[in-house]
């Protein structure tokens, strides 16, 4: 009982956040509802979210790995400035490669977001 609750909890922020959380974020909204879960379970409900496909786990290059709730194809704009994720619509057709199958498939837009536009450019 106690576990599928903690998993439950973990499962909701994600799909709650539109930030794209890391695990610290998780943890920390977490530690609200349930101040005694560790660091490690959320990870561990996290690996095991991702794995049952409930969830999906991003990367950007060095980035630490962040979780999204939202399972639609969809591709991220990432600010360099103030690191914020934005989803937006897929843009890219899917090349058709002969005797290969692809089964998924990343885009990762890089720039500057409008307020840090009017700053850095
Ligand atoms: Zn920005
Ligand atoms: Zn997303």
């Amino acid at each position: 009982v106690r576990k599928s609750k903690q998993r439950d909890l973990v499962l909701e922020i994600v799909l709650r956040s539109k930030e794209h959380p890391t695990a610290e974020d998780v943890f920390s909204e977490a530690r609200k509802t349930l101040p005694r879960i560790s660091l490690g379970t959320v990870y561990r409900n996290l690996r095991l979210l991702t794995d049952e496909g409930q969830i999906r786990s991003i990367r950007f290059g060095s980035e630490p790995e962040r979780f999204d709730g939202f399972l639609d194809v969809h591709e991220h704009f990432i600010c360099k400035v103030c690191g914020k994720i934005y989803d937006i619509e897929p843009t890219l057709q899917i090349p058709n490669l002969p005797g290969k199958l692809v089964t998924d498939y990343r885009l990762d837009l890089i720039g500057f977001c409008e307020s840090c536009s009017k700053t850095h450019v």
